[in-house]
């Protein structure tokens, strides 16, 4: 714990300018997580489109029954956050979680527009002035959580087409209701709830209990030669209003290294070292001076995320923008065969398919039209027959083969199939 004793300068103090490094860094991550949560919907790099049944990933437009590709995005976002958490304890928290982003967003608007009505209206009674900068806030605030829950909504509603709603007001449909529920929320979360957000609602925190260990990233106060000087600015500064001397292990620090900072400046001043650092784990040493080191289990949760991007990788790579397939209706006829298609194109482009048989002499396809078009994120099903002339020696089954060519795009799809003849009499 804190001594209240200056006894030693550590030798290599930081120049005072080098202080709040980890804050600069954390803001220009903050505005870059930002920007990125407005454009990935609309690049649909992630989205889940819950009207049109639809899930984005990469660019790729995967189909509710693709399940398996589905499977491995899922699980392959999970073991990301996993390996970071077992990596590096919680960088998701201070530095990629769109609530705290927007938590301290609003914390420090605040702050400065407090900032600014005193300074304006100076000759105000301080009750006028409170009204006046409350008045300030929620109009700043109310417009802001508009566009968070259009960009929140735009994740499973297109956005386009959310946008419009939007612009009509629509607070009829489903998605109108929604937009303007998660508006009010938004509202709420940010003038009330805040940071209370992540130790009272959000699991994370608990989960990261159980994935870190004692060679985990985190923030430690280290002082063998109490130099501390009980400032307090360490305390003064956490967003989250706890006291990091107390322990590294606080449920409630998203190690965010705003106390690193402060006490970097404020010992800076005095020519010594700050005394809080990240660290490998509570034992371990400070990250600036050693790499992590590595055991079985950092190995494994690597291992298990490289399986789930190979699996991705694979999947994706083998998936056809246009799925066709084909089934026997039934037999009419004398040596006449009905078959049913069906044809979903999952790419972003118009398509046809051309279907054509072969090994099946004297065979002919009857399909008006082939080729068969289909848009841009539509299905097709239909019949056709295939008739062969009756020929003596014919067997009762004959092996064929049915292709389907994509244009453009240049997949061919390969069916083998039977023709199947009256018994001869
Ligand atoms: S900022 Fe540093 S010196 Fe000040 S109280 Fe915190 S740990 Fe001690
Ligand atoms: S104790 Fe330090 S690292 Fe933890 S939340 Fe507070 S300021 Fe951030």
């Amino acid at each position: 714990m804190a001594n209240t004793t200056v006894k030693t300068g550590p030798k290599t103090a930081p120049p005072v300018e080098a202080a709040r490094t980890w804050h600069r860094a954390r803001k220009t991550v903050h505005l870059l997580c930002f920007l990125a949560f407005l454009a990935l919907p609309f690049l649909n790099v992630v989205r889940a489109d819950i009207p049109r049944q639809r899930f984005y990933f990469a660019g790729y437009e995967l189909w509710i029954n693709e399940f398996g590709i589905i499977f491995f995005a899922l699980m392959f976002l999970m073991f990301l956050v996993v390996a970071s958490s077992v990596f590096y304890g919680r960088v998701y928290c201070g530095y990629l979680c769109p609530q705290m982003i927007f938590s301290e967003a609003s914390v420090a608007v605040e702050q400065r527009l407090r900032r600014w009505v005193v300074k304006h209206f100076i000759g105000w009674q301080p009750k006028a002035r409170e009204r006046l900068f409350r008045a300030a806030f929620y109009s700043l605030l109310a417009p802001a959580s508009v566009v968070l829950a259009f960009a929140f909504i735009s994740y499973f509603v297109e956005p386009r087409d959310l946008l419009a709603r939007l612009a009509s007001f629509d607070v009829r449909t489903a998605a109108g209701i929604s937009g303007a529920v998660v508006t009010v929320i938004t509202f709420l979360d940010f003038t009330l709830v805040r940071q209370r957000f992540c130790t009272t609602v959000c699991p994370y925190g608990y989960l990261q209990g159980l994935l870190g260990d004692g060679r985990t990233l985190l923030v430690h106060y280290r002082d063998p030669a109490h130099a501390c000087i009980e400032c307090k600015k360490c305390v003064r500064i956490c967003p989250m209003g706890i006291d990091i001397r107390q322990s590294p292990f606080q449920i409630e620090c998203i190690h965010c290294a705003e106390c690193i900072d402060a006490c970097d400046e404020i010992l800076g001043r005095l020519g010594k070292s700050g005394l809080i650092h990240y660290a490998w784990g509570e034992q371990g040493p400070l990250s600036s001076q050693a790499r992590q080191p590595w055991d079985a289990r950092r190995v494994v949760v690597l291992l298990l995320l490289l399986f789930y991007a190979s699996g991705l990788t694979v999947a994706l790579s083998m998936r056809h923008a246009v799925l066709v397939e084909v089934n026997r209706v039934n037999t009419s006829g004398e040596i006449s065969n009905r078959f049913r298609y069906s044809i979903a194109n999952r790419g972003s482009k118009p398509a046809a398919v051309v279907f054509s048989i072969r090994q099946l002499p004297g065979g002919r396809l009857e399909l008006d039209p082939n080729p068969v078009s289909v848009a841009a994120g539509q299905s097709a099903q239909g019949e056709f027959e295939i008739t062969a002339p009756p020929a003596t020696g014919r067997e009762l089954v004959t092996h064929f083969s049915l292709t389907a060519d994509t244009v453009p795009g240049g997949e061919n799809n390969s069916f083998p199939l039977t023709f199947l003849a009256p018994e001869r009499k």
